[in-house]
């Protein structure tokens, strides 16, 4: 066992303390006007956000997830419809057309950067039109990691198919793709604030983004219960999907100082990829693109030796993390759900796949003796 300080996979202490005074400020105003659901403080985050990204409009929510089931609400996706996504993701990609009464069609995933893969997806739209007992209906495109996923090829198949294009930005926040940040390449982009992703609460929080001042309004109405011009004429069936004043107080502190943790996570990410790259393989960069690094993660030969590395690193005061360690295909939920097609790229990552710490209160020692460390293991 080491005698050396275990270093944090995730350090949110270390980031308050650099926040701190902007913080208390803003959550002492909240303590002052007591709207406490939809404050002012909701209203200027997403102004904020929506500038950040570049995205015309920006509707607050609860969480990434209800941004994903709100955005499929608006598009009356339901019983008989099939929504394509990644195998290898986050759970709630799936659940959310689950809990809708449709059908996830799992998608595989490109082995270097891990990112949905286009020629799959077309030949699974292919395969569920010949089978002809669902009806395409939406694509969702995740981008994983931090990483951007291709999305001019995206964005073709879904036009190309008549297919609503839904972005999953949860974890890449931040992230951009020819020079453009993420936000708008989709019909709509759903992302969440939950406290561990690249811009994160204090609890759960999430936001939709669109071009469409139609689908913005459709949105609003749906976070609340549906709600109409007044709060007592009802449209259409909603959800509670708000956010609160003081995670949108939390967020607008950490907005302030958002683009220099992206920038210190880049220059982490550049120090894995150099120490690293000759004895393990490290993520392909996506071209023509930065990344939000909200999972730095590297591939190990095979599982034994993962597990190996895993346990002499954790030995070392080094935490690591598997994500994800099964496709989301052989969850005990959603197997039945599976048509059968193969799935060897998430199948093969999620028995070699490692997540580093990455985190922009890392100290250059820490990230030395992550290097360090990993390097005597293999
Ligand atoms: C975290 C995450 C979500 C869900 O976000 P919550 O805010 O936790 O509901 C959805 N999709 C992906 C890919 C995620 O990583």
């Amino acid at each position: 066992m080491s005698d050396k300080k275990p270093i944090p996979f995730l350090d949110l202490k270390a980031q308050q303390a650099r926040i701190a005074s902007d913080l208390r400020r803003r959550l002492d105003t909240v303590l002052e006007h007591c709207q406490f659901i939809l404050g002012p403080e909701v209203r200027e985050l997403e102004a904020e956000l929506a500038r950040f990204c570049g995205a015309k409009h920006c509707v607050s929510v609860s969480s990434g997830t209800d941004a994903l089931q709100i955005a499929m609400m608006a598009e009356d996706i339901g019983r008989g419809d099939a929504v394509f996504l990644p195998a290898f993701t986050y759970t709630a990609t799936a659940e959310v057309p689950l809990l809708l009464g449709a059908t996830p069609v799992f998608v595989d995933v490109d082995p270097r950067t891990f990112q949905i893969d286009p020629a799959h997806l077309t030949q699974r739209i292919e395969e569920v039109r010949a089978a002809g007992k669902l009806r395409p209906r939406a694509i969702v495109g995740v981008d994983l990691f931090g990483q951007p996923a291709d999305w001019p090829a995206l964005v073709d198949i879904a036009r190309r198919n008549d297919l609503f294009l839904l972005d999953d930005l949860a974890q890449s926040f931040g992230a951009s793709l020819h020079g453009k940040m993420l936000g708008s390449q989709a019909d709509a982009t759903a992302t969440s604030f939950f406290p561990s992703k690249p811009l994160g609460a204090y609890g759960d929080g999430g936001a939709l983004f669109t071009e469409s001042e139609e689908r913005a309004d459709l949105f609003r109405s749906l976070r609340t219960h549906g709600e109409g011009k007044t709060r007592y004429e009802v449209l259409r069936t909603g959800m509670n999907g708000r956010l609160d004043s003081i995670q949108a107080a939390v967020l607008l502190a950490k907005l302030a100082v958002f683009p220099e943790e992206l920038r210190a996570r880049e220059r982490i990410a550049r120090t894995y990829d150099q120490r690293l790259g000759n004895a393990v393989t490290t993520p392909k960069r996506v071209p023509d693109s930065t990344s939000a690094w909200a999972i730095y993660a590297i591939l190990l030969p095979d599982e034994a030796a993962r597990d190996r590395t895993q346990a002499a690193l954790r030995a070392d005061g080094v935490p690591t993390a598997i994500y994800y360690p099964r496709p989301l295909h052989r969850q005990p939920a959603y197997s039945a759900q599976h048509d059968g097609a193969a799935l060897p790229v998430s199948e093969d990552l999620a028995t070699r796949i490692l997540a580093l710490p990455i985190h922009p209160d890392l100290t250059d020692e820490d990230v030395e003796r992550i290097c360090t460390a990993v390097l005597a293991t293999v």
